[in-house]
């Protein structure tokens, strides 16, 4: 029988050990950045390196072209490491996806040594498209996730080493309005000017926020404004993004953005198409495992917040993950200065020896978090309790 002591120094010498390849494949992933939808060779990177390991690889996975999964092991405790690879139109990995990535694989390779002695199942599912298109909430859909029990994924982040992540839920709405085009000069009266119904949306939007709680953030662009000044627009679109701290609230809020395109259109003469998109739920941080991420990540040397009330994190897909399992989205820092994500300067920090230092800090306080889940079936109930009882 094996100590707690024991495993640990075996996991952390593998993680030692696989370090240098895997910041080689955070590196690939960075030199060679892939938008969402499109990360074919990234995709292919982490599991061929999985696979390398010993791991199963299911590719395509969940009816997704760009997602995979890796499995290994038996056991009741399945626990899941999740990685994004997803990077940004122009920007390239100004999210630091490539980190996440190289953080899940690392824990989970760090693992494979002690596994059967464990007597658990692990896997590696690379979820694509976090940034547009919020690919977990489809892989959920698609059965994913059915046999996992616990699923982690960390994020990069500036200065701040934090457990916890506040994240909005949020929903994407487009609409389309439908007028009729006319000479703008010469015969104004016989068009319906679709441009209006938008203008208008936008300045009932903006009023609305008066009336709406602080946590409400509604943000949109116009994504067809019109053909030529001199033509009534019969044709325009804006794509809108929704969201609040509660899902329920969140809710009551499209339908009330809903009522304005509506309105709009009336008093223009238009139609309105509306499309609602997915909603990401808010991120529901199971205490059990963030609380044995502190102390795992505190093994190691290194000091990490439950919360951070400064730092914002927008809205992300492993929301809905969370809602479905218990789960957890650490931040780690691999900046001392303040960056914010999605800038060019985040993803020069990305790519920085600081970050892959740091990623392999976080993947080795995943691993030793799975590493107590998997022997400790108190605290994998703990879990569970909490997943219950968190809203
Ligand atoms: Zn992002
Ligand atoms: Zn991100």
């Amino acid at each position: 029988m094996h100590t707690y002591d024991q495993l640990k120094d075996i996991v952390l010498s593998r993680a030692d050990e696989l370090a240098t390849a895997t910041k080689e494949l955070a590196l690939q992933i960075y030199n060679d950045p892939e938008t969402s939808r499109k990360e074919y060779q990234s995709s292919v990177l982490i599991a061929s390196f999985l696979e390398e390991q010993g791991f199963d690889i299911t590719a395509p996975y969940a009816d997704l072209p760009t997602a995979f999964k890796a499995s290994i092991g038996h056991g009741q405790t399945h626990i899941a490491l999740l990685g994004e690879y997803d990077a940004l139109p122009d920007i390239g990995h100004g999210c630091g996806h490539n980190l996440i990535a190289a953080a899940s694989t690392l824990a989970a390779c760090a693992l494979l040594p002690v596994l059967e002695t464990i007597g658990g199942r692990l896997s590696v599912i690379g979820t694509p498209s976090e940034e547009q298109g919020s690919r977990k909430i489809d892989m959920i859909e698609n059965g994913a996730f059915e046999d996992i029990q616990m699923a982690m994924i960390s994020h990069p982040t500036a200065i701040h080493d934090v457990a916890t992540i506040f994240s909005y839920a949020n929903t994407d709405v487009w609409v389309t309005f439908h007028g009729k085009e006319a000479h703008a000069a010469a015969s104004p009266e016989q068009g319906i000017n679709a441009l209006d119904a938008l203008i208008l949306s936008f300045n009932a939007i903006n009023a609305l926020r008066q009336q709406l709680k602080s946590d409400v953030r509604i943000h949109g662009i116009i994504l067809k404004g019109g053909e030529a000044a001199n033509i009534i627009p019969s044709l325009t679109k804006a794509h809108f993004m929704v969201r609040s701290k509660n899902g329920t609230y969140l809710k009551s809020i499209i339908q009330k953005v809903g009522d304005i395109f509506r309105g709009a259109a009336l008093q223009t003469g238009c139609t309105a198409n509306i499309d609602i998109g997915h909603t990401c739920l808010n991120m529901k941080n199971n205490k059990a495992m963030a609380e044995t991420y502190i102390q795992s990540m505190a093994e190691l040397g290194q000091a990490v917040d439950l919360r951070c009330n400064s730092l914002s994190f927008g809205s992300t897909d492993m929301g809905n993950v969370s809602h479905l399992i218990p789960s957890i989205h650490p931040l780690f820092a691999i900046s001392d200065e303040e960056l914010t994500p999605h800038t060019t300067s985040f993803c020069l920090a990305a790519g920085s020896s600081q970050a892959l230092e740091a990623m392999v800090q976080n993947a080795k306080g995943l691993a030793l978090t799975a590493l107590k889940m998997y022997i400790d079936k108190d605290l994998c109930a703990k879990a569970q309790e909490d997943f219950q009882e968190q809203v």
